[in-house]
């Protein structure tokens, strides 16, 4: 049998613009196009609801999709991949919530428009379907990369593999997103960043500040603290007001400034007071939960305080130990807090063995060696 082959349209489901396309049907479903040659495995296809003859195919948990008419190529494709209706592929549940979001948000544009108060856009933000969310996610992360300056990713296969152990214990059990995603970024800045869509993003320099891996993993605990209570995305809605809406509302997430203003946002986040308290009481039940010193949060805080009021006066030199406090402004009353909440019984105990803390630490070292303390 020859192989079947049609013409067809793929989207890459972050921006609305068709891109014609030749569809192969070998053992795969092969998309090839001007800049686009991607094949989709057959079992993973499913396939929309559309009227005859158009047909809809995209790939369970990706939000790509192509379309086409040509019956004869549809009948192959039904054929070949038999699962292509298979009920939990519809997932009519997670339709409808985007239609009552997209309802929900087209009626918030418009209280914006008139009362300009973006309150109730705020109040939206854990409404957002997670498909939205990451691709968000998604497009803020590229954007801010390219803010940053393109920091190279660490991923020093032994340090990885400490991180992604210690972070699977800190995580066990407690709901946070499946497809939180934590990247270490070189960057002289000692910062942590996160996304909406449970991405993570940590600057080197943080990890080089920390003096212990408790007080590494307690700022981590911290932002997933944000992650749960879904912060990163209320703020750029709040940042961003009715455009941000607006873009969801036309579907388009990357074609517009708005992923300009939405990095940038994200990058100078601060957080309200209370969510900052949430995050650290969130930190502080999870490190205790982890096997952790629930009082690193407070220390290492106090001592960035304290560096920085030293340092304050002199040429800048120690400008980065003021990136974290900026978007996570330090009070005395955030450090009583944590140390109020944190049991007795965590001081000093440690989450990582001190090898395995060296061994993190080293993180950056293929990123960029020449600078690693
Ligand atoms: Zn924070």
């Amino acid at each position: 049998m020859a192989a079947s082959q049609a013409s067809g349209t793929y989207f890459d489901g972050l921006t609305a613009r068709p891109h014609p396309v030749t569809l192969r049907l070998t053992d795969r479903l092969e998309i090839v196009g001007r800049d686009i040659s991607v094949a989709w495995d057959l079992a993973d296809i499913v396939a929309g609801e559309t009227p005859p003859p158009l047909m809809r195919l995209s790939v369970v948990g990706e939000s790509a999709r192509i379309e086409f008419t040509d019956e004869v190529f549809a009948r192959a494709v039904f054929v070949l991949c038999p699962d292509l209706y298979r009920p939990e592929a519809r997932d009519a549940g997670g339709r409808w919530r985007l239609v009552l979001w997209s309802v929900a948000a087209g009626l918030s544009v418009l209280l914006v428009a008139i009362y300009g108060v973006p309150a109730l856009a705020v109040r939206l933000a854990p409404l957002v379907p997670d498909a939205i969310e990451s691709r968000l996610g998604a497009a803020v992360d590229g954007q801010i990369v390219n803010i940053l300056g393109d920091p190279p990713a660490c991923n020093d296969a032994p340090a990885q593999a400490v991180l992604d152990r210690l972070v699977a214990r800190m995580i066990q059990g407690r709901g946070l997103p499946s497809d939180l995603r934590l990247t270490v970024r070189r960057h002289a800045m000692a910062n942590a960043l996160t996304l909406p869509g449970g991405r993570v993003i940590v600057l080197s320099n943080l990890i080089a500040q920390a003096q212990n891996a408790d007080e590494f993993a307690a700022i981590l605990a911290h932002e997933f603290g944000h992650v749960v209570a879904r912060d990163p995305t209320r703020s750029l809605i709040q940042a961003t007001g009715s455009s941000f809406l607006l873009s969801l509302v036309l579907g388009d997430l990357t074609g517009s400034t708005i992923i300009v203003a939405l990095g940038q946002a994200a990058v100078s986040a601060g957080y309200s007071r209370d969510a900052e308290r949430t995050a650290d009481d969130y930190a502080v039940t999870m490190m205790e939960a982890a096997g952790g010193d629930a009082f690193a949060l407070a220390t290492m805080l106090e001592r960035i305080a304290k560096d920085d009021a030293k340092d304050g006066a002199k040429d800048g030199s120690k400008r980065n130990l003021t990136n974290f406090l900026r978007s996570h402004p330090f009070t005395a009353e955030r450090a009583a807090r944590i140390r109020a909440l944190a049991s007795p019984g965590s001081a000093g105990r440690r989450i990582l063995p001190d090898e395995d803390w060296a061994v993190l630490k080293r993180i950056c070292t293929k990123a960029a060696p020449a600078t690693e303390p």
